[in-house]
């Protein structure tokens, strides 16, 4: 009979990673399935000013210490594409390419996305000037224009990360104002070569064989911003597809979980950036999993 694990962890975000960290502490015998590069969202973020005693660390560097931490602990990870799931009462099967594992818990640690706009142009132009990572691809603008679309936490950041690089950045708002951070507000004025549009919404992207323009729709007419590069920053999206119909789901896709990350089935718990949560943040993510590893040790 094959071997049948006491977790397995899918996804090796910060919430996998740390999950993993106390998995190892705890003698588990577990399996971390992560299917590209350990750190999730985490690992592109420019900089990470609120992961307590780290101040100012970039993501690359943070989703490396906690991986490092991770292996140190005597991790045990495989790299492989999750491709579906059997969530029966007392064994779960996770199916990949090479085949399945079985586990008594599952700890769904899958993270979020980008999410897109869906307009003209967007997918078209992916990676011909289109990002939605400005630490990956901000140094190919250089001395370049570009655009930011959103008004939250990453635009903010993107637009501060590239304003150091690209001649000038316009950030793109559909409201009023930013529900970005104060702190990153006021760093924005420090620039001179930010531009902010507010009330306006991307209509298309547009060029030929690479981007050259946004079109956008303001409060009172159409118009066309030049632009080298376009960095779309409007959120994320559960990576919860694996689930979707299995388990109880919010609006938008995100797990629903109780006080011990427990979700609708019996040993499947969920943790991190894919749970209904009030705050998607690194550090609410390693809690998250903290919390459920110590409610699979006391089930
Ligand atoms: P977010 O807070 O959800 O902001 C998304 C932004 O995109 C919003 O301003 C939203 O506009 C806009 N938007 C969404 N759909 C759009 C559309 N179709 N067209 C135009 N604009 C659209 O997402 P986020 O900035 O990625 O942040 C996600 C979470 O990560 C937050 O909890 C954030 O605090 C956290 N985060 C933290 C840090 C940090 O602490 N250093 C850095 C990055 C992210 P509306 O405002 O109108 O909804």
């Amino acid at each position: 009979m094959s071997e049948i694990y006491d977790l397995i962890i899918l996804g090796g975000g910060p919430a996998g990673l740390t999950a993993s960290i106390y998995a190892s502490r705890a003698g588990l015998n577990y399996l971390l399935i992560e299917k590209a590069y350990p750190g999730g969202q985490t690992a592109s973020a420019t900089v990470i000013d609120n992961y307590p005693g780290l101040p100012g660390i970039s993501g690359t560097e943070l989703a490396e210490k906690f991986s490092g931490h991770a292996r140190s602990m005597g991790m045990k990870q495989i790299n492989e594409e999750v491709l579906g799931l059997d969530l029966g009462e007392d064994i779960k099967i996770v199916h990949t390419f090479s085949g399945e594992y079985k586990t008594r818990n599952l700890l769904i640690c899958t993270g979020a996305s980008p999410r897109k706009l869906g307009i003209p142009g967007e997918t078209e132009f992916l990676g011909k000037g289109v990002s939605y990572c400005a630490a990956c691809d901000g140094a190919f603008f250089r001395n370049r224009d570009v655009v930011v679309i959103g008004g939250g936490d990453t635009a903010l950041t993107d637009v501060i990360c590239l304003a150091a690089i690209c001649r000038t950045v316009t950030i793109v708002h559909r409201r009023e104002a930013f529900r970005g951070s104060p702190s990153l507000q006021n760093k924005l004025r420090t620039f001179t070569n930010i531009r902010c549009l507010m009330c306006a919404q991307p209509v298309s992207i547009n060029g030929n064989g690479h981007v050259e323009s946004l079109r956008i729709q303001t409060s009172d007419n159409t118009i066309t911003i030049p632009a080298d590069g376009v960095f779309i920053a409007a959120g994320i999206q559960p990576n919860s597809g694996l689930v979707r119909g299995k388990l109880d789901t919010a609006p938008g896709g995100w797990i629903l979980t109780d006080r011990q990350m427990r979700t609708s089935i019996s040993g499947v718990y969920a943790a991190g950036d894919v749970r209904d949560t009030p705050l998607r943040q690194v550090l609410t993510a390693a809690a998250d999993a903290a919390v459920a590893v110590e409610a699979i040790l006391s089930t």
